[in-house]
């Protein structure tokens, strides 16, 4: 889950880094007061999830409280990559000598945080790591151990400071990593750290990204746990399925992650491209079924939907309800195809077929079926 970057600036000075101060609003009056409090030049920023808010509009200095007032009452309401803003951060600008990047982030292949510094921060990392990687130090701390003194020095060195900066980017990484460790992070960025022109560092932008999986351990963030969520993936946490977005028009349905890969690989296989994986789990009743398939129905880019069903503690006709009970609530028609194979398959064909819908016995051949209604791509 990812935090707006007025939450991220909290938790970053609660931990010693340096911020600058802010007030977040929003409305544009609050915008003015706000800025006659700060006093001097602000900035303005949007607080949305995307990234990249300064190339779209959404972080603007203002040299005036009215100025801020403006640039908030353009901001709020509209929308920033898709994204409504509904609250703005007023912030005192910062003179910026030098902009500087450092990171926590989690590195997947060797399963363990590495800390990333560069001397030129502000612009796009992504771009840096392809065009010119030796300008990224890349330094991989055992979780186990934590970070050490010898690693902040390191980072602080590569960013090519005078000798007082210096102890400050390695505090800076050392309460950088206390964020990241204790808030149970897959990110924790500052992009830009400010070097000022009297040898201060200051966090202008911040960025955390929670761990999904550790969301329980932080009630402050994990009741709004659907905010970067679409409405199909926040529907589909909501009851526990694993549901991730594809971009195929054939909708999967199965339950049990390793059924839901095989029949993505066979549907794939063939030619037709999944809409999504979507793994309701085992056990699920008629309600649960029914939900998920409401969704399949209810999502634009699905124009076919495959349910395949291994019914072990699963009931087939638990599913079969599930799937004409979707059909009937919704009013939507699209073309299904249903293999169900298991406990109760009888009851549950039987159910499916009073209602026009045919079960097909083995798998290739519904994936073919699937295939041949959505189209090859
Ligand atoms: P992002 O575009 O979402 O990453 O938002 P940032 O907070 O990183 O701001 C984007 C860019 O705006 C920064 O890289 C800076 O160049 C500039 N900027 C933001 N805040 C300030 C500030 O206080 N002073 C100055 N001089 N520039 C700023
Ligand atoms: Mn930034």
């Amino acid at each position: 889950m990812k935090l707006y970057e007025y939450e991220a600036k909290n938790i970053f000075s609660q931990f010693g880094i340096s911020v600058p101060r802010f007030k977040v609003v929003s409305t544009p009056e609050e915008a003015r007061l706000a800025a006659e409090e700060i006093g001097g030049r602000v900035v303005v920023k949007a607080q949305v999830l995307v990234a990249g808010r300064g190339k779209a509009g959404g972080v603007k200095l203002a040299d005036t409280p009215e100025e801020a007032y403006s640039y908030a009452k353009q901001m709020l309401g509209s929308e920033i990559k898709g994204e409504r803003v509904g609250k703005v951060m007023i912030t005192k600008a910062v003179d910026i000598e030098r902009e500087l990047y450092l990171s926590i982030i989690i590195d997947r292949s060797i399963g363990a945080p590495v800390i990333l510094a560069s001397p030129e921060g502000g612009v796009d990392i992504e771009e840096l790591a392809r065009t010119r990687p030796e300008k990224i130090l890349k330094i991989v701390v055992d979780p186990l151990i934590g970070i050490r003194d010898y690693h902040a020095r390191q980072a602080a060195k590569f960013l090519e400071l005078s000798e007082q900066t210096l102890r400050k980017a390695q505090e800076a990484t050392i309460n950088l990593y206390r964020v990241f460790e204790y808030y149970s992070c897959e990110l924790a960025e500052i992009n830009p750290l400010a070097l000022t022109p009297d040898g201060g560092l200051e966090a202008v932008d911040a960025k955390i990204i929670l761990d999904d999986n550790a969301l329980y351990k932080y009630p402050e963030f994990s009741s709004d746990f659907t905010r970067d969520l679409s409405y199909y993936e926040a529907e589909a946490k909501k009851m526990n399925f694993s549901y991730v977005e594809l971009d195929g028009n054939i909708g999967i349905l199965c339950n049990g992650a390793g059924l839901t890969m095989a029949t993505m690989d066979s549907v794939y296989v063939l030619g037709g491209r999944p809409a999504n994986f979507l793994d309701i789990g085992g056990g699920a009743r008629a309600d649960l079924v029914e939900r998920a398939v409401t969704l399949l129905l209810q999502h634009p880019k699905t124009e076919v939907i495959f349910i395949n069903i291994l019914g072990g503690i699963t009931r087939c006709d638990e599913v079969a309800n599930g799937i004409v009970g979707a059909l009937k609530k919704t009013g939507v028609s699209k073309k299904i195809v249903v293999r169900l194979k298991g406990t109760n398959e009888e009851e549950g064909r039987k159910i499916l077929e009073e209602n026009k819908i045919y079960v097909i016995e083995e798998m290739d051949e519904a994936a073919g079926k699937a295939v041949e209604l959505g189209g090859r791509r």
